[in-house]
């Protein structure tokens, strides 16, 4: 008989797994509980899925050999928990892939900073001429290109909670950026379990494998002295290291592994910030050990033209910059745009807020803000926490608002910073939404 595999969730990687489940002659089945876009629909017709969409039929998905579960599902849903009764393997779409693909992967995880260093390794990979595709959060499903598409490596973006489903799976160069408290609502507010899924990347190397990391994160340099990863490391650091990976040496950026040595100008590279120095070394190390000449590697991280929505410099009007960084949901990431910001601030901020730390934020938010603009539904721990702080914080309740409200606060050589620390599901359909809004107002400003 054949195995069966059941799919929850039918979204892009839902949608991918159902493909290559279909392509490697299993019985599928998908089921999601909400409804299912009408581009997947359509994929999954075609490809001869059968699925459901605005419920989850027990009958249907009980009697599977193994489970393949969307990122977005939690571990305590009624239907998951239904699944691990009845002691079926539940598996995440990453895993699901590997078992097909003999490629090189490059897998790229941390709490914030995973869609840039994947696209800046990506964006090397090319300029290099290999054979290369980025997958996971960014563009096409690891499954969707593992079905439809032949490469020879792919860079793959990975959250927390496709690595809680691996079990196999095993990147030739594992990156772990950074590791800071998020979606801990997901981890019964543990940070310890959040630490591990995050350390799973690490979970199958082997030492013919490579371990990138960053040792400037405490959490990741605690780790480090009680787990025996025994792929090859390569640290990389704001502050000089001794022996091989990657540092930042006065106005200096160098990368250093065993068949070579690059050095750049640190206003060289394409992406600024301290943050960005850190996703240009790592993804210059995995570069170096792909063996790339030097000048492409240098070419992508002086020529790469960012990405969308992450401290994108929008445009300036009448001398007041505007930068999108929409995708800052969290401290860290918002902690990082005030931090690289070269002038004094006029920041939006709010949304759907996870439990954040606001005092976090203190040092910066004195030192260059000068007002705060909220916009969400529920601002009152942002003004509660920063009233008294800056000189002024104003509530919004549409985009137009509050880019109206920043742009008549801002003076001259200001910036109109966009970094909200917080989800956007309140005002908007998701944080790409929230940054075409805030680029379109700036526009018609
Ligand atoms: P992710 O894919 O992990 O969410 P992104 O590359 O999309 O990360 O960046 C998300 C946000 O985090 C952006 O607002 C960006 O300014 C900030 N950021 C990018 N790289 C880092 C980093 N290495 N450390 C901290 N924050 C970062």
């Amino acid at each position: 008989m054949k195995k069966r595999i059941v799919i929850l969730g039918g979204g892009e990687s839902g949608t991918g797994s159902a493909l290559l489940a279909m392509r490697k002659g299993y019985d599928v089945f998908l089921s999601d509980s909400g409804k299912i876009k009408a581009e997947y629909r359509d994929q999954l017709t075609s490809s001869g899925t059968e699925w459901e969409e605005g419920a989850h039929t027990l009958k249907l998905i009980l009697n599977a050999d193994e489970v393949v579960k969307s990122p977005g599902i939690p571990d305590e849903s009624t239907v998951v928990k239904e699944i691990h009764k009845k002691g079926i393997p539940v598996i995440s779409e990453i895993e699901f892939a590997f078992r097909f693909t003999g490629s090189y992967i490059i897998g790229v995880t941390g709490s914030n900073g995973k869609t840039t260093t994947t696209l800046l390794i990506y964006d090397i990979l090319k300029r290099a001429g290999l054979n290369v595709s980025a997958a996971g959060n960014v563009g096409k499903s690891f499954a969707m290109q593992v079905a439809t598409g032949k490469y020879e490596y792919f860079v793959v973006e990975l959250s927390s909670f496709q690595l809680d489903g691996i079990s196999e799976f095993r990147p030739d160069i594992a990156v772990l950026m950074n590791i800071t408290p998020d979606h801990l609502d997901r981890y019964g507010n543990k940070m310890s379990r959040y630490i591990d899924s995050k350390f799973r990347i690490t979970k199958n190397l082997t030492r013919s494998d490579n371990f990138i990391y960053c040792a400037d994160d405490e959490i990741i340099a605690k780790e480090l002295t009680r787990r025996n990863i025994e792929a090859v490391s390569y640290p990389f650091s704001a502050t000089p290291l001794e022996g091989e990976g990657a540092w930042i040496e006065n106005d200096k950026l160098i990368i250093k592994t065993s068949n070579s040595e690059i050095t750049m100008l640190k206003d060289q590279l394409a992406l600024k910030g301290r943050h960005n120095n850190y996703n240009s070394m790592a993804a210059g190390i995995a570069g170096q050990l792909l063996k790339i000449r030097k000048e492409t590697i240098r070419e992508s991280l002086a020529g790469f033209r960012g990405v969308e929505h992450r401290l994108e410099s929008v445009l300036r009007v009448r001398g007041i910059d505007f930068v999108n960084d929409s995708k800052a949901t969290n401290i860290n990431s918002t902690w990082y745009a005030l931090e690289s910001m070269e002038s004094t601030v006029v920041w939006i901020a709010g949304g759907i807020d996870k439990g954040n730390d606001y005092s976090m934020l203190y040092g910066l938010a004195v030192e260059k803000v000068r007002a705060i603009v909220c916009l969400g539904t529920d601002n009152s721990r942002i003004r509660s926490a920063f009233e008294g702080k800056v000189p002024s914080v104003t509530e919004t309740s549409t985009m137009e608002e509050a880019v109206r409200a920043a742009y008549s606060l801002a003076k001259k050589g200001d910036t109109v910073l966009l970094s909200p620390a917080c989800a956007s599901f309140d005002l908007f359909d998701n944080y790409e939404d929230r940054g075409m809004q805030f680029k379109n107002c700036v526009r018609n400003l």
